[in-house]
């Protein structure tokens, strides 16, 4: 039998401080919170010649571990997106404590990997897997508890396990719809859902978080621990400046919610926008409304809105959102809905399926003119009599989402009007064909209303698009503390800070 290599097992039976971490990670400390006060694990460097020892690596570790070739790695490093199946990373952890997270930062730190975190695998771009590097998958760690108003929470928890778990306490928190995106990739990123106007963004409600850097250091992060990490990790998007094991965050009220889905004709979509942009400055932040303008393969356009009032009564609202259009919809459709029962509803349920797609975005600096107005409105339409679907989908920002929350944030997109997302639908594993014809389209919607885009939303990642353009006028700082607390970069990629 091979002597056991130096790993964490060890490193334990010596009686390190370690010890206390393992006790201390996230499936095991009820809060989730440890003291992360921890010296790095080992001090990688850059005149390493051995190739990695997988074998040691993984044999030290409390998760499980995956190979190229061994049982389980294919479904190890899938991601939501089938389209990223062919990415084959050179490791998968599927750690199962803190310790297992520090590790695995340090063996690609020591040996030049890049290292890929993983939540819920939404990334548009494939992000939270790497060719060639280390995925380190967070997933397991996904415990919560509740007390006083604030949700600890794992950092691999997904957003339908959130809700179901605030209910119990009549609790909720702004997120985005889609049940199974993880909390982490969808709350570093920013987080905009249904309550962006009534309560911020999901980001924004974070009170501390804890992270492992790329130095192997274990850290919390608040307004007055580490600053300067927790204003870059609130806004400067997931897998640039470490890997987040749980946060701390200030929840809602989990009340009833009024929702309303209104649709009008193709020919009213121009006048549709118009009103909607003037709702999204004037109404007030208990009401939401975003717009789907979908391309359909039969040649026309769906034109629909899909509105939330935190009141409980959605018809104050829509009737407002008509006003501002000048035309009653052709089809109004209203609920009232408990939280949970509205969650599910604007997710489609309480899962969600892996997803063949592409998109990207615009976020718009102000209100569109008519002429963007109508670029945009051609852009689909012009979609559409090709034969092909995708959706231009317009969410507001406004309300409490133009508030900086305590500590600053590196959010860049305060005074904004809304977000376009430009999102083609595709087969799994889609031709190059179909995925060009995609990509060319979402690059005519960029086109379209150029004029009017400030620069794009980084959950919306997307191939082509300058990475500083995600930042606007946090860049600078980004970069700064990406430089503090990531000089090698172990956390880079093509999308990343460097
Ligand atoms: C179907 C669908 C619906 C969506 N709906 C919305 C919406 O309504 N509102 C909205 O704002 N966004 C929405 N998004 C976008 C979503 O917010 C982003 O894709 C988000 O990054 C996904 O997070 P994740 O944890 O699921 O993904 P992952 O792919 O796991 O992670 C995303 C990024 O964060 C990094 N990361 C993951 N975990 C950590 C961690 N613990 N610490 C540090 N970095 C980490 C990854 O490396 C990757 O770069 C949607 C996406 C999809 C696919």
């Amino acid at each position: 039998m091979t002597p056991e290599p130096v790993n964490r097992r060890t490193l334990l039976k010596a009686g390190g401080a370690l010890a206390a971490l393992a006790a201390a990670g996230c499936t095991e400390s009820p809060s989730g919170h440890a003291s992360p006060s921890i010296a790095p694990i080992a001090p990688g460097g850059p005149d390493v010649a051995a190739a990695p020892d997988w074998a040691g690596f993984g044999r030290g570790l409390d998760g499980r571990f995956y190979r190229p070739g061994s049982s389980g790695y294919a479904g190890a490093h899938q991601l939501f997106n089938p389209r990223f199946d062919s990415v084959q990373p050179a490791g998968v952890v599927k750690a199962a404590t803190i310790a297992d997270i520090r590790e695995s930062v340090a063996f690609a730190r020591k040996n030049r990997l890049r290292c890929a975190p993983k939540a819920g695998g939404h990334s548009y771009v494939g992000a939270s897997s790497v060719a060639n590097g280390l995925v380190v998958d967070i997933g397991n760690l996904r415990s919560m508890s509740y007390a006083n108003g604030v949700l600890t929470v794992g950092a691999g928890a997904r957003l339908y396990d959130v809700h179901a778990f605030l209910d119990r306490y009549g609790r909720s928190l702004p997120t985005g719809t889609c049940p199974t995106v993880g909390v982490a990739g969808l709350a570093l990123g920013g987080g905009m859902g249904v309550h962006t106007r009534a309560y911020g963004l999901t980001g924004d409600r974070i009170l501390s978080m804890q992270v492992v850097t790329a130095d192997g250091v274990f850290r919390a992060c608040s307004p007055t621990q580490n600053a300067d990490l927790f204003w870059a990790l609130r806004g400067g998007g997931g897998g640039n400046l470490g890997i987040v094991t749980s946060f701390r965050l200030s929840t809602i009220p989990g009340g009833r919610l009024g929702i309303f889905v209104l649709k009008w004709t193709q020919a009213q979509a121009a006048a549709v926008i118009r009103g909607w942009q003037r709702f999204a400055r004037e109404a007030p932040t208990t009401s939401w409304a975003n717009l789907h303008l979908d391309a359909r393969a039969d040649g026309t356009i769906a034109v629909r809105a899909v509105g939330v009032s935190t009141t409980g009564s959605a018809t104050a609202a829509a009737a407002q959102l008509e006003s501002f259009v000048g035309a009653r919809a052709s089809s109004r459709t209203f609920s009232q809905r408990s939280h949970l029962e509205a969650v599910r509803f604007l997710g489609g349920g309480t899962t969600s399926p892996r997803t063949g797609f592409t998109a990207g975005s615009d976020v718009l600096r102000g209100p569109m003119d008519a002429a963007t107005i109508n670029g945009l409105v051609n852009t689909v339409k012009a979609r559409a009599r090709a034969g092909k679907t995708a959706s231009a989908i317009l969410d507001p920002l406004g309300g409490q989402a133009v508030k900086v929350p305590t500590g600053g944030s590196a959010w860049p997109w305060r005074s904004s009007l809304g977000v376009i997302q430009w999102y083609v639908g595709l087969a799994a594993h889609p031709t190059s064909t179909s995925y060009n014809s995609a990509r060319a389209w979402i690059t005519s919607g960029h086109r379209a209303v150029a004029k009017a885009s400030a620069g794009g939303y980084v959950n919306y990642v997307e191939p082509g698009r300058a990475v500083q353009s995600y930042y606007s006028g946090s860049w600078n700082r980004l970069r700064t503390i990406k430089r503090k607390y990531d000089p090698a970069n172990v956390f880079g990629g093509p999308y990343g800070i460097s």
